[in-house]
């Protein structure tokens, strides 16, 4: 038996088979909307082998969804050996960004769960509707199956007050449930299990556990974890808060919003426009969002691209050194995501000042040592660990755990 894995994002759905009692993968792909409008492009990778891809007409994710499920149980004979993917389906695990305050941890999804998770799509209001959509498909595509949703936020259920309220009236909160939520949960749990495993500190163990993990790629975000209970995170209302992303500015003084709004005619919606799609890399290198290439522009010399560069590194430096104070010290700095597991340069740029708090990078494990791995120097208080995030794994693990679950409790 498998479990099929769905990460709808908001032009995207990408897509995993597991195998039900190893939980290793057996086949993963992608689903994307990025080309012509009503077309889409489904990549196929089996574990062995060359990528399969194929255009199709799709509208919506329902469609592209039912269309690779089909795709793979039509792929002969590679991927159509029972022994290689194992199409029968026991559980279907879904990623979704937003369980508002109420959800807290990974559920069955029925019809009373899909009317809650439609609660919070005014909370993320591209990614909800894309889950819902992802989750119906798969109810056509494979009925009866079970279903089961993780949610973004939940890692960060146990984060106090005084971290998840914003100093505005209270009655914000209250009325509008204006708060911090935290977003990357899933990749922020991974990261502190196979953090806690690579240190060698069991849960429950006597030694408390102190990390800061560096989600860092086209979105970004840190959270400070004691003793595997998430504290905060960078990220908050929004997943626009927090770090310099791709497009996205991060955290802002709020009286600049109030000023171009005011006195240079901005409208709201150019102004959510510029904030979400026009600022970060994107808007200060003026070249892309794509790291990799505003590292390249800046390495040969580009001045704005190295100008980003040095904004991004210091913006995770200053906000890993909040992180550390909130939990009193630091035992490891985590990275991961497509730049913190992959860039060098950025690490080393983001470690420089951190020795107060006892980081001390090994420039050649740095430069040599692939994720997982520990980067720092022999005698560093803080150890470094690049982690290579997980959230596929994750996802599948707790479908497979409430399958178990789901199956004994129903005798
Ligand atoms: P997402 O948040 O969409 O899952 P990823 O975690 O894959 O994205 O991260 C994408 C980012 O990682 C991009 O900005 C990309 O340029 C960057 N990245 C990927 N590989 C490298 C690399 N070798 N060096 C520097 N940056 C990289």
């Amino acid at each position: 038996m498998s479990i099929l894995v769905l990460n709808a994002g908001s032009s995207s759905v990408k897509f995993g088979v597991f195998d039900f009692d190893t939980l290793e993968p057996t086949a993963r792909g992608m689903l994307d909307w990025a080309g012509a409008a009503r077309r889409a492009t489904i990549t196929l990778k089996p574990p062995h082998g060359e990528p399969v891809r194929q255009e199709i007409d799709a509208p919506d994710y329902r469609t592209g969804v039912i269309h690779a499920l089909k795709m793979l149980k039509q792929c002969p004979p590679r991927l159509g050996d029972p022994s290689f993917v194992d199409r029968r389906f026991r559980v279907v695990g879904h990623r979704l960004i937003h369980g508002g305050e109420e959800i807290r941890r990974p559920v069955v999804i029925d019809a009373p769960m899909k009317k809650t998770i439609r609660r919070f799509i005014h909370l993320a209001p591209l990614h909800i509707p894309a889950g819902l959509e992802a989750i119906e498909a798969a109810e056509t595509a494979l009925p009866g199956v079970l279903q089961v949703g993780l949610f973004d936020t939940a890692f960060f259920a146990d984060i106090p007050p005084a971290a998840y309220l914003y100093p505005v009236p209270y009655s914000w909160y209250e009325e509008w449930g204006i708060r911090r939520f935290g977003f990357h949960g899933t990749s922020h749990a991974y990261c502190t299990e196979r953090a806690a495993e690579m240190l060698g500190a069991a849960p429950g163990s006597s030694r408390p556990l102190r990390l800061v993990i560096c989600h860092l790629g086209q979105g970004s975000s840190a959270t400070a974890v004691r003793d595997g209970v998430a504290i905060t995170n960078t990220m908050g209302f929004t997943p626009l808060e927090g770090f310099m992303m791709g497009t996205r500015s991060g955290t802002v003084d709020p009286g600049i919003l109030l000023y171009v709004l005011r006195e240079k005619g901005l409208s709201v919606a150019e102004l959510d426009d510029i904030l979400h799609h026009k600022s970060g890399l994107l808007g200060i290198s003026g070249l892309s969002s794509d790291f990799r290439q505003v590292e390249a522009a800046a390495l040969a010399g580009h001045a704005r691209a190295r100008l980003a560069i040095d904004i991004y590194a210091y913006r995770v430096r200053t906000m890993i050194g909040a992180l550390a104070v909130t939990l009193g010290g630091l035992d490891a700095l985590v990275f991961t995501g497509g730049i913190g597991e992959n860039s060098v340069w950025l690490r080393s740029e983001v470690c420089k000042g951190l020795e107060c708090l006892g980081v001390h990078l090994d420039a050649q494990r740095n430069a040599s040592v692939a994720p997982d791995g520990d980067v720092a120097t022999g005698d560093s208080p803080a150890r470094v660990l690049l982690i290579h995030t997980r959230e596929d794994y994750m996802i599948a693990r707790e479908a497979r755990r409430l399958a178990l679950e789901s199956q004994h409790g129903g005798g």
